[in-house]
């Protein structure tokens, strides 16, 4: 089944009648500087609270169930970003039913959504004039496509795009969407349209918003507090939205020169600079303990930077035969607190196998008698 396909978003405009002095209206797409939000004359389409409460389907996701866990973490996720003060509260929607236009935010599987689409965040919002504009989301209702077949285990590398469906990935998606976020097909982004969006970041595979989504949340709802964390991953944008594994060899000689990408996001407030190492390890763990390859000294990147890069590596000479895992390791040495430590290392989303150089067979003896 071929799921590397935008979502829909609908965009339900929802208008407050009856004011007689409704005197302008406009309806603009905003196009910032990489994230992408509404705007209402120029102004912010928001939460203007800061806050809103989810109604988690419990007929869809019972309460306590690993999608339960798995949605909560995602709102946890955005909550978490630091210069933006947006928070998502979790509620019960207990009647299995669902609507757009009860006021009620829901989150639910929808059986009536179509093939290509994995999941839809219906927003209703206002923008009116009324001695001055008035915007801001009403209404957010999340489906997600249950034609499709899910998981909550952690994504697989073996099949980055396709089924079955990571749902804690596409949740984080369309919360985005939920707290004012549009597409961003530019970067590698949790934004993105094209499942798997931005993917998951290092070793644990934690859902976590990219810098630039995180710029987005900071700028639609600012609140000042600072974070450092820098973020190794296993993806690249490949163009259009679309995302897809970083490349790296799957074999080569002891002595050899091998080439890999690696991805690093820049999830903080500001600017950072660090180094990065690159290593070979027997088990898919990378760590300063590994065989030590090389490293990039001075790497930077502004806030929301996320960048693919490749690095030609050597594989020592006495590495014997055996099958391996490259990867890296940004800020290798902790010279950066970051919020974030567990998501600085990354291994190749796939095995190398090192093989015995080619040795010449002996000569063939003639035996003559
Ligand atoms: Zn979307």
């Amino acid at each position: 089944m071929n799921t590397n396909r935008p979502r829909k978003f609908l965009s339900l405009y929802s208008l407050f009648a009856g004011a007689a002095t409704l005197v302008a209206l406009l309806l603009a797409s905003s196009e910032g500087y990489a994230y992408n939000y509404r705007t209402c004359s120029g102004n912010k389409i928001k939460y203007n609270g800061g806050w809103t409460n989810m109604y988690i389907s419990t007929t869809s996701f019972p309460i306590g169930s690993s999608w339960d866990s798995r949605l909560q973490n995602a709102m946890w996720h955005w909550n978490n970003v630091k210069g933006a003060g947006f928070n998502f509260y979790v509620g019960r929607d207990t009647d299995g039913t669902h609507s757009s236009g009860n006021g009620v935010n829901e989150v639910y599987f929808d059986s009536s959504l179509s093939g290509s689409t994995l999941a839809v965040t219906s927003t209703r919002y206002h923008c009116y004039w009324f001695f001055g504009y008035q915007q801001g989301i009403d209404e957010t209702d999340i489906g997600f496509n249950s034609n499709y077949s899910w998981t909550t285990s952690a994504y697989s590398y073996s099949n980055p795009s396709g089924s079955p469906i990571n749902f804690e990935g596409v949740a984080l998606h369309e919360l985005g969407h939920a707290l004012g976020l549009l597409h961003e097909d530019r970067w590698l982004a949790t934004m993105n349209a094209y499942y798997p969006d931005g993917g998951p970041l290092g070793y644990y595979k934690e859902w976590d918003p990219f810098g630039d989504d995180r710029l987005g949340v900071r700028t639609l709802y600012p609140d000042g507090t600072t974070e450092t964390d820098i973020a190794a991953s296993p993806l690249k944008w490949i163009g259009t939205g679309s995302s897809g594994l970083v490349s790296s060899p799957t074999s080569a000689t002891p002595g050899s020169a091998v080439t890999i990408e690696f991805t690093f996001s820049n999830q903080s407030t500001s600017t950072q600079t660090f180094d990065i190492g690159f290593y070979l390890s027997s088990d898919a763990y990378i760590s300063t303990s590994d065989t030590f390859l090389g490293m990039n000294y001075g790497s930077w990147g502004s806030p929301g930077f996320t960048g693919t890069f490749s690095r030609t590596l050597t594989i020592p000479s006495w590495i014997s035969p055996g099958t391996y895992y490259l990867g890296f390791k940004v800020d290798p040495n902790n010279f950066t607190g970051e919020s974030v430590e567990s998501n600085n290392f990354q291994q190749m989303p796939r095995t190398i196998t090192i093989y015995s150089p080619i040795i010449a067979p002996p000569p063939v003896g003639i035996l003559t008698r």
